[in-house]
C-alpha cells in the first residue's frame, strides 16, 4: 500500500497525524506529510482510518 496527501487540499487539522503517528507527520507549514514509501502491513489499518477521518478528503490510498 502507498498513501498520498494533498497538500493542496491539506489544512493542517493534524487528524491524520494523530490516527497514524508513524506513518504521517506535519512539515514547517503545518500541513501533513508522509514519512513512508510503502506502507507496512500492520499500519495499513491506521491509514484508513485517517483516510476516512481528513475532512479534507486530501489523503488517497493507493493499494
Ligand atoms: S487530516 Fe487531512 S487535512 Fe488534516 S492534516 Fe491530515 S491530511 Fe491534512
Amino acid at each position: 500500500m502507498r498513501v498520498k496527501v494533498d497538500q493542496e487540499k491539506c489544512h493542517g487539522h493534524n487528524r491524520c497525524v494523530a490516527l497514524a503517528p508513524d506513518v504521517f507527520d506535519v512539515d514547517d507549514d503545518g500541513l501533513a506529510v508522509v514519512m513512508l514509501d510503502s506502507i507496512p502491513a500492520e499500519q495499513e489499518k491506521k491509514v484508513h482510518r485517517a483516510e476516512l477521518a481528513c475532512p479534507e478528503r486530501a489523503i488517497t490510498i493507493e493499494e
